[in-house]
């Protein structure tokens, strides 16, 4: 099936007489009719649904889809994009070892990476999205454990070259991580590219109509945990009862230890609603990303011909640096989310921001609305003047997310704002 089609075909096949409409299974537990039953759940989860704090029956169907969508072979939700993160490399590293990270990445993993991570002994060691092989070979040590990196960083929208990493990351045995919330699954799929796991903060596009907080992490199924990097794969999980993950699970050992070690410890999975709203959000996603790419290239240009505008980064625009590798791995579009600096710095753009009356000013992104942030005073407030930098973040920057209005209504507010 085609993407169109996966987004609301697959995850939830109605049975005979069914309900069309997937079902909200709101439920914390589920009956058994006898003992030895909830026994054989606990000696192989993947059997039955058994407690919602790891499994449910209407996340589900949502997590196919997602795995279906990305090409992989399994995926888990989370209650947030940053629960997705945290997961994704706890699952495969803990004290003492390292991680790799491309340093244009979300301001809040930047603190997961550089602040808390470290608290747990896990130190992450960062690297410009633009290094050279050779560079992010050298960053590499015995103990790193992955690389982890964005395929269109927010908010400074660099294009990762997904492969590059890929290639790097094998070469030494460990998996790429890839974080492709902006690009979604339609305009993006890093496996295709050599990506082993890819997660997303589903809150932005996927759910795309700023419902709720959510995450998923999915498993391209491809990487080999018994190269001997993994012991925690190929050992007796004594938690599990002796259960040894890639050989109960050689499809997708990745998940089940996530699900079965972290989110049963952590419990932070979503409910059936949760799922159910995501699943909304995901049928429509295809045809919504068509019309953010459209709307955002058309508002990118506009600006790129105004006169107050300093600078606009939209890597769908021509002139863009990231305009050779988007049209690699972003070919229908970048999506609608864009930044500009506008002329006068940080006063200037702050007063232009409170001059907008439909767009709306809040901390959000990949918004159905169109909405406007100022990241040094909000999303990346917590980060040095060199860390801002280092993220790719002007002061006086303003990252803007073109909505699904009306294009002529959305240029009509920016430029009277403008001016
Ligand atoms: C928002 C975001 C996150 C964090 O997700 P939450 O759902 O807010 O926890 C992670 N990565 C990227 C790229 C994001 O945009």
């Amino acid at each position: 099936m085609k993407d169109e089609t996966k987004c609301l075909h697959s995850g939830y096949k109605p049975e005979n007489g069914g309900p069309g409409v997937m079902p909200i299974y709101q439920s914390t537990t589920f009956r058994f009719d006898t003992t030895d039953e909830i026994a054989a759940v606990f000696d192989d989860p993947t059997k039955a649904h058994i407690y919602s704090r790891f499994t449910n029956p209407t996340v589900d169907c949502v997590e196919k889809k997602i795995a279906d969508l990305e090409g992989g072979v399994a995926a888990m939700c989370t209650t947030s994009g940053q629960a997705a993160s945290l997961i994704s490399i706890l699952n495969i590293a803990s004290a003492g070892d390292r991680i790799l990270s491309t340093s244009a990445i979300y301001g809040g993993t930047v603190n997961l990476f550089a602040v808390t991570m470290k608290k747990f002994g896990i130190t992450v060691d960062f690297i410009d999205v633009d290094a050279s092989d050779d560079e992010i070979q050298k960053m590499i040590q015995p103990n790193t454990k992955a690389i982890f990196g964005e395929t269109l960083t927010n908010p400074s929208l660099q294009v990762l070259d997904i492969e590059k990493f890929a290639t790097i990351a094998h070469k030494n045995n460990i998996p790429l991580i890839i974080d492709n919330t902006f690009p979604t699954p339609i305009l993006c799929k890093p496996i295709e590219f050599g990506a082993d796991i890819v997660i997303h903060s589903t809150t932005k596009y996927m759910d795309g109509h700023a419902l709720q907080v959510g995450g998923v992490i999915v498993d391209s199924g491809k990487f080999d945990w018994a190269n001997g990097k993994f012991s925690e794969f190929t050992e007796v999980d004594e938690s599990y009862h002796g259960m040894i993950y890639t050989r109960d699970y050689p499809a997708c050992p990745y998940i089940i230890k996530a699900r079965a070690q972290l989110m049963r410890d952590f419990g932070c999975y979503p409910s059936g609603m949760s799922g159910f709203l995501l699943n909304l959000g995901l049928e429509t996603l295809a045809l919504r990303m068509e019309r953010y790419c459209e709307n955002g290239l058309k508002l990118a240009k506009f600006f790129e011909s105004h006169p107050k505008i300093e600078t606009i980064n939209y890597p769908g625009l021509e002139n863009n640096k990231y305009h050779a590798l988007a049209k690699k791995y972003l070919p229908k579009g970048t999506s609608g989310v864009m930044s500009i600096t506008i002329k006068g710095g940080k006063q200037e753009a702050v007063k232009f921001m409170d001059k907008l009356q439909m767009a709306s000013k809040e901390v959000h992104v990949a918004d159905i609305r169109t909405c406007v942030l100022h990241p040094a005073s909000a999303t990346h407030r917590q980060l040095t003047d060199e860390q801002l930098i280092a993220c790719g973040i002007n002061p006086g920057m303003v990252r803007v997310s073109c909505g699904l209005e009306n294009i002529e209504d959305i240029i009509k507010d920016f430029e009277q704002a403008l001016s």
